[in-house]
């Protein structure tokens, strides 16, 4: 997740990155994608999570996408230091 983090902030230069802004951003998609992997992890088998890997990188990576856009659009009202 944090690499992932990390990969997608490179394409997303307006974005602030302090650690506030990246703490909200990983909040927002781990919230996301949890509850997915929970339904999904239940009732699976071994082989079949670990083909599906790449398809949760691609979801993680949407999660983070429209974690930085949300966070970016509506930073936090005590978000202070957004540096220029
Ligand atoms: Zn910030």
């Amino acid at each position: 997740m944090a690499r992932e983090y990390e990969r997608l902030r490179l394409t997303f230069p307006e974005f602030c990155g302090c650690e506030t802004c990246r703490d909200d951003v990983m909040v927002f998609a781990l919230n996301r994608v949890r509850p997915h992997y929970v339904t999904q992890r239940r009732g699976a088998v071994i082989a079949r999570v670990r083909m599906e890997r790449d398809q949760e990188v691609a979801d993680i990576s949407v999660a983070l996408v429209e974690g930085f856009r949300r966070v970016h659009e509506s930073p936090r009202p005590d978000h202070g230091d957004r540096p220029a």
